[in-house]
């Protein structure tokens, strides 16, 4: 991409309403624009993160098995009455009538939905286990939207919904999402700590929630320092083992890792005092086991092998994918900007030219271009007419991993600048060597 027929329209100015970094810096770099309380454009910078993320999500989920779909933003108040939420969800929910004064209602999750999906399709026990999943807008009319995307009314997440015959099925199941989950934020360049949580108006025993942790994380959270050293890394993983599903999920659950509404005060402090750490972390998702809650109140049930007919065992699982995008942000940021990871940066290298319209220059900035656009990756190349300092600084606000110099004096010396944004530093190097180190 060029930079001067791209739509990136940066702010000099902070803007006075954002009051965290990631939200800051999202409007500074031309990612969003408010249209109204907690509801955003993704305008094309933007977009193009919400789209790797929502990516990655994908592969993750279809790796392990989970199948995609997708089911509409307004659904019918019908369903919701027959679980009885209609009027347990409270004010969260944008209720609409249609013009035939039916009760509609903006999903802000939705089990209702697909467990109706469930019960219309499926009847025998052969067609188990099954998990389905979308990644939708939803809407939540939050008392206090705030941090831009972070905390927003209208955000995208995707939601999967397992059913299974048996209890130790969907325990497999909610095995299944933790570890995919788990490889899901590793890929986005993130730890998030898998922590026992409590399970609110969804309902059920057995919940994580995975925390993000920062400073401005809106949950406050207790934890055994060893669960920060784990990482799933390279190993492989089968899916279909109950046995390596729960080892991965025993491994991360028994380093002690609760958020304030399940914390211990005892168990927090048998572990030793060194290890014992208090902080704050953003939700980036949550799985529920929430057995037959659903499927009783539906009807959702399947005929068994011995002929009998059994409600399913269900849970759901969420990744909060816009969310993610500040969340990444406020892990990843200094004070010139954001630092995007390799797994999830928009483009892979900016090319800046320090002086447009110098021949040798141009020339020189359209072969990096070129080769770099012929090894698959993606450059923004600031081919503007334009100060170096203001491409500097765009570049380091928007963060790209890698940024390439290119100017009169080096060329010379057959040589361009090579800049890791993260650690800062540059190194002096011939154009096919600066390549070759992204490629
Ligand atoms: P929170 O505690 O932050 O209100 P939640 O527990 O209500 O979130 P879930 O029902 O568990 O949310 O939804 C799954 C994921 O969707 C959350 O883990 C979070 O990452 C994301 N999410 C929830 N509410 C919002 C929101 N208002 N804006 C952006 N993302 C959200
Ligand atoms: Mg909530
Ligand atoms: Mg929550
Ligand atoms: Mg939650």
């Amino acid at each position: 991409m060029r930079l001067s027929r791209y739509f990136l329209p940066v702010l000099k100015e902070t803007p006075s309403e954002a009051q965290i970094a990631s939200h800051r810096l999202m409007l500074r770099a031309g990612m969003i624009k408010q249209a109204t309380a907690g509801i955003y454009s993704w305008l094309p910078l933007g977009f193009k993160i919400l789209r790797k993320l929502e990516n990655i999500v994908h592969e993750e989920q279809v790796r392990a098995g989970h199948i995609p779909m997708l089911m509409p933003t307004l659904q019918s108040a019908d369903l919701w009455r027959e679980s009885g939420r209609y009027d347990d969800y409270g004010a969260e929910m944008l209720r609409i009538t249609d013009r035939h004064g039916r009760d509609m209602l903006y999903g802000p999750t939705n089990e209702e939905l697909i467990t109706d999906i469930f019960r219309a399709h499926v009847g025998s026990y052969k067609d188990l286990p099954l998990t389905l999943y979308h990644i939708q807008w939803k809407f939540r009319d939050e008392v206090r939207p705030r941090f831009g995307v972070m905390r927003g009314r209208e955000f995208f997440m995707k939601d999967g919904y397992n059913f299974d015959l048996t209890k130790e099925d969907a325990m497999h199941a909610y095995n299944r999402h933790m570890v995919s989950y788990l490889r899901t934020y590793e890929r986005m360049g993130l730890q998030a700590i898998p922590m026992r949580a409590d399970s609110g108006p969804i309902g059920g025993d057995d919940t994580h929630e995975f925390l993000v942790l920062a400073e401005t994380g809106e949950s406050e959270v207790f934890y055994d320092s060893a669960i920060t050293d784990l990482s799933l890394g390279e190993r492989a993983v089968d899916y279909n083992s109950w046995d390596d599903c729960a080892a991965i999920v025993k491994e991360w659950t028994t380093p002690y890792a609760r958020t304030d509404e399940t914390h211990d005060e005892a168990l927090f402090n048998a572990i030793p005092e060194a290890r014992r750490k208090t902080s704050r972390g953003i939700e980036v998702g949550q799985i529920f086991y929430f057995g037959t809650k659903y499927s009783d109140a539906m009807g959702a049930t399947v005929q068994g092998p011995d002929g009998k007919s059994t409600p399913v065992h269900m849970g759901s699982h969420g990744i909060g994918v816009s969310r993610l995008v500040g969340a990444i942000i406020e892990a990843s940021h200094d004070d010139k900007g954001i630092i995007w990871p390799e797994g999830v940066t928009p483009y892979h290298a900016g090319i800046v030219n320090v002086k447009q319209g110098d021949a040798e220059a141009d020339a020189a900035c359209e072969a990096i271009y070129a080769s770099l656009n012929a090894l698959g990756l993606e450059p923004l190349y600031d081919d503007r007419d334009e100060r170096a300092g203001g491409k500097f600084a765009t570049m380091d606000l928007i963060g790209l991993p890698w940024r390439i110099t290119v100017g009169p004096r080096g060329l010379k010396n057959g040589v361009v600048e090579l800049t890791c944004r993260r650690t800062g530093e540059s190194e002096e190097l011939p154009p096919e060597q600066a390549i070759e180190k992204l490629a």
